[in-house]
């Protein structure tokens, strides 16, 4: 027996083995503060739940197409329509397990070996790997923190080829804590669309988590709302961070692209892969939905926003952090650089973010990410979730702060 060569390459997810890392501490006792993997710490809306364990209750358990039942893709079509104001129809749209999987799908239908794809970076985890898997070349663009991370139309006309096929886009950005203002995507879109054989894939599965209590005037905008992108962007979502719905593994694309030919060859692919996810949680998706679930995302957004600026407030009194207030997300991505050639209480030499992270955790119990994972550029940085309640919240960052003031 052996293992692929394409598997071996890969790295494994390190936002989920920081988990796995945090969750085994705890079992052996240790008072452990889990600020590393990007899930809501609230339940699931009662509504969503009800709808799920009502479909299971009168045997909904066959079978249904692959891209889901017609309510949900129509459901998901007109909130794609109303909220976000793509123009597209219920046939554009595939229902998937996660917006992760939905990625893999994006990658393997759009990317042929050889072919670029442009990733801003510091960005999620999982980017690289699903892009490197299809053969492509990924084209890291650093997005200096100095300038928020964001990424400068300059800069993305720089890192398009003749080859780039796919720019990936995501704002809300994990990890950075950051969301682009309307005017910066359009900017941005601008210049992909002097490109024609790119297509944007917009990964907006954070767009609810936006802040403008922090950002005055601040608001989601979805590249495929504008008409000249609206045939070249495939966008991304899933009920896993604005319904906290994580477990439940559902997420969705919407192509409409290629008259219809780009969603139906991405489907063909998910029928030999997955087929359709399971099928009670059709109706949970159209319930999540609808207006019966808006108070309840809002209110999880409005206590994201609050925890945005404790903690924005807490790391930026680190002395040797550097940062950027979140705007967005639940993330804060600081820069650890100044902790570096020092060494920790427990004798551990602070090389990097992987370094601090790992002595971290092994002397006071906090998880974090360390940044290298996120980005070439990103090396000397760790991600902070915060995705907890405020006590806890308070509790792992004056650890991180002693911490940090104690390296010598
Ligand atoms: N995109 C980004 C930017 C993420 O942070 C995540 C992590 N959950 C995903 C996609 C995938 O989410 P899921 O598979 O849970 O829908
Ligand atoms: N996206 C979340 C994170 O970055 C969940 C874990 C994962 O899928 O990577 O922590």
């Amino acid at each position: 027996m052996k293992v692929t060569d394409r598997v071996l390459r890969m790295k494994e997810s390190s936002t989920l083995a920081v988990a796995a890392r945090a969750a085994a501490l705890k079992r052996e006792g240790a008072d452990v503060v889990a600020f590393g993997t990007g899930e809501p710490d609230f339940d699931t809306p009662a509504n969503i739940k009800d709808a799920a364990a009502r479909a299971l209750q009168a045997g909904q358990t066959k079978y249904v197409l692959t891209p889901g039942t017609p309510e949900a893709r129509a459901a998901i079509a007109a909130k794609l329509r109303d909220e976000n104001g793509i123009q597209c129809r219920p046939e554009h749209v595939s229902i998937t397990a996660g917006a992760k999987h939905a990625l893999y799908l994006v990658l393997q239908t759009l990317v042929e070996p050889g072919d670029d794809v442009v990733l801003p970076t510091p960005a999620w985890v999982s980017y690289r790997p699903l892009i490197e898997l299809a053969g492509g070349r990924c084209i890291e663009v650093p997005c200096a923190m100095e300038r928020g991370f964001k990424l400068t139309p300059a800069e993305l006309e720089a890192a398009m080829t003749p080859r780039t096929v796919a720019v990936i886009f995501n704002s809300p950005s994990n990890p950075c804590g950051i969301a682009y203002s309307p005017d910066e995507v359009k900017a941005l879109c601008e210049v992909v669309a002097r490109h024609p054989k790119a297509a944007i894939v917009s990964d907006e599965i954070y767009e609810k988590l936006t802040y403008p209590e922090v950002c005055p005037g601040l608001r989601h905008f979805s590249p495929a709302s504008i008409p000249a992108m609206a045939e070249r962007t495939i966008t991304l979502n899933g009920m896993s961070k604005a319904f906290a719905m994580t477990g439940w593994r559902i997420g969705y694309v919407c192509a409409p692209g290629m008259g219809g030919r780009f969603i139906q060859e991405l489907v063909k692919l998910q029928a030999q892969m997955t087929n359709n996810i399971p099928s009670f949680f059709m109706p949970a998706i159209v319930e999540a939905l609808s207006a019966r679930s808006a108070p309840q995302v809002e209110a999880m957004r409005v206590e994201f926003a609050r925890r945005a600026a404790i903690v924005g407030g807490l790391v930026a009194a680190i002395p040797r952090f550097r940062s950027v207030q979140p705007t967005g997300a639940f993330y804060s991505f600081p820069s650890i650089a100044a902790c570096k050639g020092l060494t920790s209480p427990g004798g551990r030499a602070i090389t990097d973010g992987q370094s601090f992270a790992e002595a971290l955790l092994a002397e006071v119990h906090v998880a974090l990410v360390p940044g290298g994972d996120f980005g070439d550029c990103a090396a000397d940085h760790v991600r902070i979730t915060f995705a907890s309640d405020e006590a806890t919240l308070r509790k792992g960052m004056s650890r991180i702060a002693e911490f940090t003031a104690a390296l010598r």
